[in-house]
């Protein structure tokens, strides 16, 4: 299919949004995507908004919105666009039965594999923390040769933090594999996706399990976009379940894709992996075809709107060389500060926003590409995800947050 209403070049989570939007409203979408994104290694959290730009802890994301500069993807598009993304999702994973819990009025407080605890918005049900609030026994539960987690860090942190003084213990369940490399969460996820991964867990789990524990274990609960696992082992144990957030590579994040990618294909949208994106052929301001590259030979698709969701200088839609920033495909003007010195701020762990984080694309409130007057460069061009400007993600714990909103908003507008 070589002509579609809407082009959506990017697959992470704004471009898998933007296309279920868009298609969702009957357009005929195709998503051209070179690599998974950062969605296939993340969190899966949709983290909103934790932190303003001076550091300061943000405890409802709703009210933070109103204190964030006018640059910022969500001032662009306006505190009800956010609030419409945020019902648009958390409808969306109930109807395909993978319900999110979270709301814009309070942020959830997440246990990290280290200990802490991490401000998120919108979290799978198995990451919710409230069993714990209230329980009093807490099992925390590790698996033999998992690489970066332990059971008594959690532990440690945790028991410092006012709320989370509990009788914690400690539990180290062996999956029995043998080989050489590391295991990773993944591989413990798909035993448990066995009945005999299930049996074994129940088993070693089962002797230290008391009425009303809870047990937190890293997200190894199935590789797949449901709670069945969870609720199998509930069931059996009598318990509940929290799962932790980890270091890269987590299930959590292949989950919600997987979940995006089949409520895309179950609206048509025509996805095309390993599709470099290369260029795009213009008749004045507006696109009329993108051409794709591969090593073979250049493939080009006409389309009425195209979505950028390239993920910025994480995703490969932004490169800088000594000499120039540049946006691959379009060839949009970066806003960057000028001087390279200027880029990064010494104040590397105190909080402080990095002006790199910042770098991107400016657009207007319909989230066309604008040039520094502000005025419109393409009308029929719609940017969303990391390759906006004014924002630093890391801090402000809001990545899947404005992949979320913009790429919706996108979807729409187009
Ligand atoms: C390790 C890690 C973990 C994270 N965990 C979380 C989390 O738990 N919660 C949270 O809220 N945020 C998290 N974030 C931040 C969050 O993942 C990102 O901010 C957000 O998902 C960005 O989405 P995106 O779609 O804009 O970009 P990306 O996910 O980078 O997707 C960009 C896509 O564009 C494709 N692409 C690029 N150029 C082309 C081209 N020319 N042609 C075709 N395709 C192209 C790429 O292959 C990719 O599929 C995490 C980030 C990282 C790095």
């Amino acid at each position: 299919m070589r002509t579609s209403d809407v082009i959506v070049i990017g697959g992470g989570f704004a471009g898998l949004t933007a296309a279920i939007t868009a298609a969702g409203r009957g357009k005929q979408v195709t998503l051209m995507t070179s690599g998974a994104g950062t969605l296939a290694i993340g969190g899966g959290t949709i983290d909103l908004l934790g932190y303003l730009e001076d550091s300061t802890l943000v405890d409802s994301p709703r009210d933070g919105l109103s204190r964030l500069a006018a640059d910022h993807p969500y001032s662009k598009v306006g505190g009800q666009a956010v609030a419409d993304a945020v019902q648009f999702f958390l409808s969306l994973c109930q109807e395909e039965g993978f319900a999110y819990t979270g709301s814009l009025d309070s942020n959830h407080w997440l246990a990290t594999a280290v200990g802490t605890l991490k401000p998120s918005c919108l979290v799978p049900l198995t990451m919710d923390m409230t069993p714990v609030k209230t329980a009093s026994h807490v099992v925390v539960a590790g698996f033999t040769r998992l690489k970066d987690y332990f059971p008594e860090l959690i532990i440690k942190g945790l028991s410092k933090i006012p709320g989370y003084q509990k009788n914690y213990e400690q539990v180290v369940i062996d999956p029995g594999f043998v080989g050489g490399r590391d295991v990773t969460t993944l591989d413990i996820a798909r035993w448990l996706d066995t009945p005999t991964g299930q049996q074994a867990c129940f088993e070693q789990l089962g002797k230290h399990i008391r009425p009303g524990s809870v047990v937190i274990i890293p997200p190894v609960l199935g590789s797949r976009p449901n709670y069945d696992i969870r609720n199998k082992l509930e069931q059996a144990l009598a318990c509940k379940f929290v799962e932790t957030v980890i270091m890269p590579t987590a299930i959590t994040g292949l989950r919600l894709r997987a979940m995006l990618l089949n409520r895309a294909k179950k609206l048509g949208v025509n996805i095309m992996e390993q599709a470099h994106a290369a260029w795009a052929v213009q008749d004045g301001n507006r696109v009329t075809a993108v051409v794709t590259s591969n090593i073979d030979r250049e493939r080009s698709y006409t389309t009425q709107a195209v979505i950028l969701a390239t993920g910025g200088f994480f995703g490969g839609g932004i490169s800088a060389d000594p000499d120039n920033v540049q946006e691959a495909v379009l060839h949009l003007p970066v806003v960057a500060p000028p001087d390279r010195e200027e880029w990064g701020t010494l104040k590397l762990f105190s909080g402080a926003a990095q002006p790199f984080a910042k770098i991107g694309l400016k657009v207007d409130a319909s989230l066309r590409p604008v040039d520094a007057q502000g005025r419109v460069l393409l009308e029929n061009v719609y940017i969303a995800g990391r390759n906006l400007a004014g924002y630093d993600y890391c801090l402000e714990k809001s990545g899947n947050g404005v992949a979320l909103v913009t790429g919706y908003t996108a979807g729409l507008n187009c």
